[in-house]
């Protein structure tokens, strides 16, 4: 009798694992949203980009959380927390991956109009002169104090590792859901791609590290969509699935 109510028993537990998917509860992800406190990142017309990226990096935790995943937030509220306080808590935290949300600018006012999109960045050195230059001013609030030689020293003690692989591999995960989520509702967005960039923020985290610029704030169509529920909504479900996509497909391999 007992040995029959074990089987069964056995056998629903089985079925209802199959029905509830893959058990995430062991994985941990920290999201950091950009900037906070004195520094508010970019601004256009009265908007900030501190302001966008913490609605957007809220949205993307409870997305986490609702798919069973361990989160961690750099910052729940308007605070500036310094470059290395951001990684250390990944590395602390022995996260799976380390995702940095923010939004972008140019300085040009007359390209407002032309230039838009959504771009996942992670930690290389480039020569694209684009590139260079979005990284430039997302280090500038960061880099206070550091030359320009150190920096270059920094950059360079982590780009042989195979953590520089492996974030490429999550950042195409995760441009790719976000545009398929966005497309879903505004066909017109721009997919501005995967790109290398010297962003200081990912080199202190030794995993997978990623930069989300989830639209531009000097756009005016974008602009009001980082600010719309529905576009900070779709984002994080699309960074979400692209993690699930990443972590799934790593797990796989260590399989084999
Ligand atoms: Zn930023």
């Amino acid at each position: 009798m007992s040995m029959i109510f074990k089987g069964v028993v056995l056998v629903a537990l089985f079925l209802l694992s199959a029905c509830m998917g893959p058990d995430r509860s062991s994985r941990l992800v920290v999201i950091d949203a950009g900037h906070g406190g004195l520094d508010c990142g970019a601004k256009c017309k009265g908007q900030l980009e501190k302001d966008a990226v913490l609605q957007i990096a809220k949205k993307v935790a409870k997305e986490f959380r609702s798919e069973g995943y361990r989160v961690y937030l750099t910052r729940r509220n308007d605070r500036f927390l310094t470059l290395g306080q951001r990684t250390r808590i990944a590395d602390k935290k022995d996260a799976d991956v380390f995702i940095s949300i923010h939004a972008n600018a140019i300085a040009n006012k007359e390209r407002f109009d032309i230039v838009e999109g959504i771009e996942t960045y992670f930690l290389q050195k480039t020569r694209d002169a684009k590139s260079q230059k979005i990284a430039a001013r997302e280090n500038a609030s960061v880099l206070q104090g550091t030359d320009a030689l150190s920096q270059d020293v920094i950059i360079d003690s982590v780009l042989n590792g195979p953590k520089i692989i492996e974030s490429n591999k999550l950042a195409i995960d995760v441009q790719r859901n976000i545009m398929k989520r966005v497309k879903g509702k505004y066909p017109d967005a721009k997919d501005g791609g995967v790109r290398p960039a010297p962003f200081y923020v990912l080199v202190g985290a030794s995993r997978p590290s990623i930069l989300v610029e989830v639209g531009y704030i000097t756009n005016p169509k974008e602009r009001k969509r980082l600010f719309d529920e529905d576009y900070q909504e779709r984002i994080a479900e699309g960074i979400v699935e692209g993690v699930n996509r990443y972590l799934d497909n790593r797990q796989r391999e260590l399989e084999i």
